[in-house]
């Protein structure tokens, strides 16, 4: 047995699955998954010693790449101060001004208040009970493919994890919280258009991801945001974006912070964010206009708290990561992206691969077989031939690559990954288009 294996196989006994999070268990791209025991920049090294390129970044946190010296060197600082107060800290003051600055430095009047939180689960969880609470209605519009964290009324078709497991929704979730959820193909005004019709006065919240990141990429049609925008103004409902994957990623505004000036600068009423702005540590945020935010408790009706909300070493963490995410970072990103997309297609393309990259900003991902028809829902991303991704994805794997271990992600870089990183990526490709050409459904 391999040590990977073994340790595998000691958390298999005394954890579900032997992991904290389904996606890591490999169960689609099948193996055994490698257990991480350090992360430097651009890497990641096992529990065996084997070091791989990292594109998965921890979902998305590691934007500076892994153990960037100011994040260290903050977080230190932090814990030498006391891990936890049950109290306001200054700090948390702090990361808001920052958020608010920074959003509306691009995006004016995009927020005026912000929440922190410890994960985008509760950010969007806490995004909708406001949206309800604000509106006095019950009802929620969600996208198929789009996925919201593991919240009971966001798990229907979400996309991610259960994409990757085939799995329609969870069970555990009451016929009663599912039925106060609309359900709504991708990209798709007309539905959103008949959803609102047929439930007059009714929806509190339509909620999107920005441009979807968790069915693999999706690129919005044009237009597609705008009108979102546009319906639920007509009929007085909120419209939240989840950037818990997108927000300080795709941009120094996240993704709308990319999309808004080329489509005429409006804002949602809600976003919500996780992910880069705990720089790798539990935190999440929501936030938007002070009329709305005003409504959570303690001064309004609509209740929500935390004991680890704020906690003073993820605010280390994430204030360094943001303050160190200049436009040189994104800057790099972008074009470590661009790179990376033009190697992965001219491999494929050599190895007569049929396949279409989806893009939102700098975030891509790779479908077989779409070349002719693309990608614009969930229906059209599981129609794709992931089977030739798993053979893809273990070729990386076995060259020092590691991507995320499904067909349904996104791919992550940060500001670390440099030339010899993305060399390394690049001798791999090859091989692993070779294995996604002869893969066969199983
Ligand atoms: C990751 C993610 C979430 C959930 O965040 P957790 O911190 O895992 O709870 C919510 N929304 C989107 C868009 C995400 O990518």
């Amino acid at each position: 047995m391999t040590q990977n294996q073994d340790l595998f196989a000691r958390s298999s006994r005394v954890i579900p699955g032997g992991v904290n999070s389904p996606v890591r268990a490999f169960k689609s791209v099948g193996g055994t998954p490698a257990f991480m025991a350090d992360a430097s920049g651009p890497y990641l090294t096992d529990a065996e010693g084997t070091r791989y390129v990292d594109l998965v970044c921890s979902w998305g946190p590691a934007l500076l790449g892994h153990k960037h010296p100011a994040v260290i060197e903050a977080v230190h600082r932090a814990v030498d101060r006391g891990l936890s107060f049950g109290a306001s800290t200054e700090a948390e003051t702090q990361l808001a001004e920052l958020v608010v600055d920074r959003m509306n430095a691009t995006l004016p009047g995009a927020i005026e208040q912000i929440r922190m939180v410890s994960t985008g689960t509760e950010a969007t969880m806490t995004a909708i009970r406001l949206a309800r609470g604000y509106t006095g209605r019950d009802k929620i519009i969600k996208f198929s493919g789009c996925y919201h964290g593991h919240v009971d009324a966001l798990l229907s078709e979400a996309g991610s994890g259960l994409a990757t497991l085939s799995l329609p929704g969870s069970a555990g979730v009451t016929a009663a919280t599912a039925a106060e959820t609309i359900v709504l193909p991708y990209n798709d005004p007309e539905a959103v258009r008949a959803a609102f019709e047929a439930h007059p006065g009714q929806i509190a919240a339509i909620i999107t991801e920005a441009a979807p990141c968790n069915m693999g990429v999706v690129t919005p049609a044009e237009g597609f945001n705008a009108f979102l925008r546009k319906i639920t103004q007509e009929q007085g409902a909120l419209l939240i974006f989840d950037e818990v994957l997108t927000g300080f990623r795709v941009s120094s505004a996240g993704y709308w912070g990319y999309a808004a000036p080329s489509e005429g600068g409006w804002v949602p009423d809600i976003f919500t964010f996780g992910k880069v702005i705990g720089g790798g540590m539990p935190m999440a945020a929501l936030g938007g206009k002070r009329q709305i935010m005003e409504y959570l408790a303690p001064l309004g009706p609509v209740y929500q708290a935390g004991t680890l909300s704020g906690n003073p070493v993820a605010m280390a963490a994430g204030l360094a990561t943001l303050q160190a995410a200049d436009a040189s970072v994104y800057e790099t990103i972008d074009a470590r992206s661009v790179q990376l997309q033009e190697a992965l297609t001219q491999a494929l393309t050599a190895q007569g691969v049929d396949h279409s990259i989806q893009r939102a900003g700098n975030l891509f991902s790779v479908s077989f077989g779409t070349a002719e028809r693309g990608v614009h829902n969930y229906q059209d991303v599981k129609e794709s031939e992931t089977f030739r991704y798993n053979a893809f994805f273990h070729s990386m794997l076995t060259d020092g690559v590691y991507l995320p271990p499904s067909a349904f992600e996104a791919w992550f870089l940060s500001a670390a990954h440099d030339d010899q990183a993305m060399e390394k990526i690049f001798a791999a490709l090859p091989a692993a288009a070779r294995a996604a050409a002869e893969a066969q459904e199983a």
